[in-house]
């Protein structure tokens, strides 16, 4: 059903035109296109990356402005000026992204009003575009003589692109920089330990949506045959976002049923809002208010969340069965120096978290970290990792520092690790998100990824991702969704994600919690199993007889400070390592 269900849409509105539909019809038509390819941007910026633009007109504007510009003033082609125009919109989501993208918080929704702002008071004050009046006569539009500027025609090519944009979209979500762009919201810390530049995924989906929006906008153009400032106001912007939240922030097709629905409504409540209320005005701003609040608290994910629950949700076809197995890493050598950890220190504010700790794993052994609970044992891990930055100290990794790097180029050198509190993207399935860890051994960019040309690096990372699971035994549960998960699989899903980076050094933090005995003893072989294979581990975890079982040497901690470190009998023999778990003096 869903396999047709997307083609019957698609001739449906193309058709539209050419059946016996009344002019206004197809005019409706003709907006709602429009403004679905803009919040279609905003479901991949707001819904998808969490990323909040008030500034979508502003593109728009562009868009719309370059196009009556350069045909009117210049007698361009129409079809330079979309060039243009996107170069423009490109040129500014860069800038804006680039000095915003890298913060976190306010400062992109900020930046997104000044901009708007901005925008509007320059088209609205510059001689060259018409101040408020705006740019009339813009001519019809053609495409090799032909002229296709008229409603109906405008309605193909409208809703043409905005098909084309869906399934790009759709295309773009469910691929390598899709699974990153999916991650900003809830897992940009675990996205990063896998590799990710998250500023790029960032910075990448806000061009996207500028790249809509500024189409929209050329195509608004030929639409009105004339432009002005006032559909471009900040005012338009925040509409923009309430038909993305409205329709489904996260939904592709929320975007066309939140356009949908915001264009018929408005007209709708332009005619009826008059006559309950006696006097004219905008109104039905406050209507669309009220709706907001109500969508926001009854249907938090929008009202395609109802349409949605109508078509059968399509499981990934099991296509990689032959593909070809991923590239694999040189492993070092055994018993070369991997990871020295040289007086690493962490404050926190005045608490010492890791009080210069130093210890070393050579390539090829399991190392155990133990303490009780609040020692400095994951921090650790995020100072290793990149996570964290190190107040003094250094880390070497092969013999080359690594203290102060991010976490993605560390993960790059074949540092891989889990989270204690696991770090997952929820409403991604289990092999979504263990494929997550095959990020740095994919190379599929973002526009190869919506042309549908990365299906067989896809095959590849998704076979990878199976044998990871399959390895860890959860391969029978890949379809479902991650955040379904009980705690322990969640566990193993990290780990298999962690195995999928193919890494030389693994660290795990607590594992083996929240494992049944048999899950914990199955574990316990695959780590055996890595070892044998040239991975080298490092080891928290609370439960003794699987950290005595497996590790080659231990490092104790308690309050931050290194109390000792020896192999695991000894480590049992210490009176000063009972003391410690006991919690008595010493
Ligand atoms: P462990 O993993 O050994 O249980 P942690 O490394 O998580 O210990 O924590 C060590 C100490 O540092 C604890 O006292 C903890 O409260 C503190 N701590 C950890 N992370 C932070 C942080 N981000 N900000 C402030 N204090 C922290
Ligand atoms: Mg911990």
């Amino acid at each position: 059903m869903r396999r047709f269900a997307f083609p019957l849409f698609a001739l449906a509105m193309l058709a539209l035109p050419f059946l016996p539909v009344p002019d206004f019809w197809i005019s409706q038509g003709n907006y709602i296109g429009l403004y679905a390819i803009v919040s279609l941007g905003l479901v991949l910026l707001t819904g998808v990356a969490g990323l909040t633009s008030f500034g979508q007109a502003a593109f728009v504007g562009v868009g719309a402005y370059t196009a009556a510009f350069l045909t009117v003033k210049l007698a361009a082609s129409p079809w330079l000026a979309l060039l243009l125009g996107v170069g423009l919109a490109v040129a500014a989501a860069l800038v804006l992204g680039a000095i915003t993208l890298r913060m976190s918080g306010h400062y992109l929704p900020l930046a997104t009003i000044a901009w708007g702002l901005a925008l509007y008071f320059t088209m609205g004050n510059m001689e060259f575009l018409g101040k408020y009046d705006g740019i009339l006569g813009i001519p019809t539009l053609k495409l090799w003589g032909m002229d296709i500027g008229s409603e109906r025609h405008l309605h193909v090519v409208i809703w043409l692109i905005a098909l084309l944009a869906a399934l790009a979209s759709t295309h773009l979500l469910d691929s390598r920089p899709g699974r990153a762009i999916r991650s900003l919201k809830s897992g940009a810390t675990m996205a990063e330990a896998m590799g990710i530049s998250t500023f790029r995924a960032k910075l990448t989906v806000f061009v996207i949506a500028a790249v809509l929006a500024a189409i929209s906008g050329w195509l608004f153009a030929f639409f009105q045959r004339t432009v002005n400032p006032s559909p471009f106001s900040l005012a338009k912007g925040i509409e923009y976002l309430f038909m993305a939240v409205l329709g489904g922030v996260g939904h592709v097709w929320g975007a066309f049923l939140g356009a949908g629905v915001v264009k018929l409504l408005e007209d709708q409540l332009q005619v009826l809002l008059p006559k309950l209320i006696g006097t004219s005005g905008n109104f039905e701003s406050i209507v669309f208010g009220v709706i907001l609040v109500l969508v926001l608290k009854y249907a938090p994910d929008g009202l395609w969340t109802f349409v949605a629950r109508w078509l059968p949700r399509a499981d990934r076809p099991r296509d990689w069965a032959n593909a070809e197995a991923l590239p694999v890493r040189a492993k070092p050598t055994p018993g070369e120096a991997l990871l020295q950890v040289q007086a690493v220190r962490k404050e926190f504010g005045g608490l010492v978290a890791v009080n210069d700790v130093s210890f070393e794993i050579r390539a090829g052994e399991i190392v155990g970290l133990i303490g009780p609970n609040g020692a400095g044992k994951s921090t650790t891990f995020n100072l290793i990792t990149g996570v964290l930055a190190l107040t003094k100290g250094q880390v070497l990794y092969r013999g080359a520092a690594i203290g102060g790097m991010a976490s993605r180029n560390i993960a790059r050198l074949g540092v891989s690790r889990t989270f204690q509190h696991v770090k997952m993207i929820p409403d991604m399935t289990v092999l979504e998100n263990v494929a997550l860890g095959g990020y740095l051994r994919g190379s599929v960019g973002p526009l190869r990824a919506m042309l549908r040309l990365d299906r067989e690096e896809e095959r590849r990372l998704f076979a990878e991702a199976e044998r990871q699971l399959a390895r860890i035994g959860m391969a029978d549960r890949m379809h479902e969704l991650a955040g379904n998960l009980a705690l322990g699989p969640q566990r193993l899903m990290e780990i298999a994600r962690a195995l999928c980076t193919d890494p030389a050094l693994l660290l795990l933090d607590e594992p083996a919690a929240g494992l049944r005995h048999k899950e914990k003893q199955a574990l316990g072989d695959v780590l055996r199993q890595l070892k044998g294979e040239g991975v080298s581990l490092l080891l928290v975890e609370h439960d003794m007889d699987f950290v005595m079982g497996l590790t080659d040497r231990i490092v104790v901690m308690e309050f931050g400070t290194k109390l000792m470190e020896g192999t695991p009998p000894e480590v049992q023999a210490s009176p000063a390592v009972r003391a410690a778990y006991l919690g008595t003096e010493h």
